[in-house]
């Protein structure tokens, strides 16, 4: 039975920039975007208009036309929602790039983007030239970003020298997009790597991001409306990556029209975390389950007063019921799980409160949007407690800017194929269970081994490799098993293969689940890597530790 939400909600049919600036209605006025460090370097949404005006009119005036892309690489500050808001909401395309990627994997973006013009910030810049060398992108197309204004360096000026004067951007309009062009206008490319292959750009349409923003407010306030919970002037802690759609969502867009105080973090640290929570008295944290493993395990949090905390969203990656529970208890908060993907905006599931007997549940499906489970053999389950792949239609669902991936990731019916595994109950309350796909999550960040044994395979000494999840206490970690070339064989060592990639992608994406050297990577006849085997090779080499 495809388990059709309960709810059923309005979804405005504007552009992002008209759903968070209604026509006819003041700006508010309040600080909203505020640095968790300098409260008084803060932005309310009135003040960020002025500048999203200034930079609508300044891509105008660079020839940045409607529909090209416009990459911001940076870590959190309080203009990355005006970046965000003003390139979308004035046609464009905002794409945000991991402050954690190395040279190879910005130089991979900017190409796949197609980017125009980039956004850095100017602690990233070394690396960003880099790869900006490597695939000849413009250095004058290219512009530091921060939250004050910056001197230039190796030739790069600040974004404010192709920003017109407040006076002059006054007048400035957005085009307010009708109901049929926001759905078909594309206003963010976020990446992910889908159930298989390299990364690959989801392009969100400005109606995708509105839905989802009305369908996880919706079931927050089902959430708070749960019997003794009391709703408090509410305060976020802006730690999510806001290249991420998960940070977009909620410290960028819900935090707007909520009017809710987000207060940024450039990083995520845990002490500092554990103290910007106890100065600004946060209510809400929005998060992944390493920062509740921290929450339980860490003796620091003894040192603050965590008492303001009345709820964790968890999302991202699995979120165990005895962990849950324990932060639960520990803190006398509630945790509630989300589930979802770059692909669904962000999130298609959430859990509306009431959950006590439920926990460890992903909660009943968002409003507007049905999910059904197809099993092993392509059948829809049709009873509670059957497991099968998850298979979700909705307003928030995107397509690939790659064509044959699109087509590959959608059923018949219109119902994206997610590759996570659940089971519902007779009530409709859903379970994670398990991944039918190769990617998977170290941090709450994607690694994708495809792109890894990418990466092994440019390796002189490296003949094939595979990578898989190797699960070590509830956690995932990247793990290559590796055919060396015969010439290499007792000269190159598994610490060396460990060392050597790195140094070329990411922290998250490094093989911190090791190395084993094999005879013969396992594929089938018509040449693809048998995931099943390397999954079972992982499984036993974590029992034997
Ligand atoms: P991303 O596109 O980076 O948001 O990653 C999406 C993937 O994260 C999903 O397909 C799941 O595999 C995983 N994920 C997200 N939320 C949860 C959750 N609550 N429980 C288990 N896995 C999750």
């Amino acid at each position: 039975m495809p388990q059709q939400s309960p709810y059923q909600i309005d979804i405005p049919a504007t552009d992002i920039l008209s759903y968070v600036y209604p026509e006819g209605k003041e700006p508010y006025d309040k600080p909203i975007w505020i640095d968790a460090d300098d409260t008084e370097n803060s932005l309310s949404p009135k003040q960020a208009l002025g500048w999203i005006k200034r930079l609508g009119l300044g891509l105008e005036n660079l020839n940045i036309g409607w529909d090209e892309v416009v990459m911001m690489f940076s870590t959190n500050h309080i203009f990355c929602p005006v970046a965000y808001l003003g390139v979308a909401g004035s046609g464009r395309i905002f794409s945000g790039c991991n402050p954690a990627y190395t040279v190879k994997e910005i130089a991979f973006q900017i190409t796949n983007t197609g980017a125009k013009i980039i956004l850095v910030d100017p602690s990233l810049l070394n690396n960003l030239l880099k790869a900006a060398d490597q695939v000849k992108f413009p250095r004058d197309k290219i512009f530091l970003f921060l939250d004050k204004p910056c001197k230039a360096q190796q030739g790069v000026k600040d974004w404010s020298s192709f920003l017109p004067t407040q006076e002059a951007a006054e007048s400035w309009r957005w085009h307010r997009m009708s109901a049929e062009e926001s759905g078909s206008t594309t206003a963010v490319l976020n990446y992910s790597s889908g159930t298989t292959g390299l990364p690959k750009g989801v392009k969100v349409a400005h109606q995708n991001i509105i839905a989802n923003v009305c369908q996880s407010l919706y079931m927050r306030e089902l959430s708070q409306s749960y019997p003794g919970n009391q709703k408090p002037p509410e305060r976020f802690l802006g730690f999510l990556p806001l290249y991420h759609a998960y940070g977009q969502l909620w410290s960028i867009t819900a935090a707007a029209v909520t009017q809710t105080p987000c207060y940024y973090m450039r990083a995520f640290n845990f002490e500092p975390f554990l103290s910007h929570i106890q100065r600004h008295r946060i209510t809400h944290i929005q998060t992944a389950p390493p920062v509740l493993v921290m929450l339980a395990k860490r003796p620091e949090t003894k040192k603050y007063d965590l008492s303001s905390l009345v709820n964790i969203l968890c999302g991202a990656a699995p979120l165990s019921k005895e962990l849950q529970n324990e932060v639960s208890t520990k803190f006398s908060l509630k945790v509630v799980q989300t589930w979802g993907m770059t692909e669904v905006t962000c999130s298609c599931l959430h859990v509306p409160g009431g959950m006590d007997d439920r926990s460890g549940s992903v909660g009943l499906v968002d409003p507007n949007s049905t999910i059904k489970l197809i099993d092993e053999s392509g059948n829809e389950v049709t009873k509670p407690g059957q497991r099968g792949e998850i298979f979700v239609r909705g307003p928030n669902v995107r397509y690939w800017k790659n064509e044959s991936a699109t087509k590959a990731s959608f059923d018949s019916d219109g119902f994206l194929k997610t590759g996570d595994v659940a089971i519902y109950d007779e009530e409709g309350w859903f379970w994670i269970v398990d991944r039918a796909k190769e990617i998977f999550k170290v941090n709450g960040f994607q690694v994708a081994p495809a792109e890894l044994e990418a990466v092994l395979l440019e390796n002189d000494d490296i003949a094939d490799a595979a990578v898989c999840a190797l699960n070590k206490d509830h956690e995932d970690l990247p793990r290559a098993y590796v055919v060396l070339k015969e010439t290499a064989k007792g000269k190159v060592s598994e610490k060396d293969v460990v060392e050597w990639i790195a140094t070329k992608v990411a922290k998250h994406k490094k093989l911190s689940g090791g190395v084993k050297f094999i005879d013969e990577v396992p594929k089938s006849p018509s040449g693809k890597i048998q995931r099943v085997v390397l999954r079972e090779w992982a499984k036993r080499d974590a029992d034997q530790g």
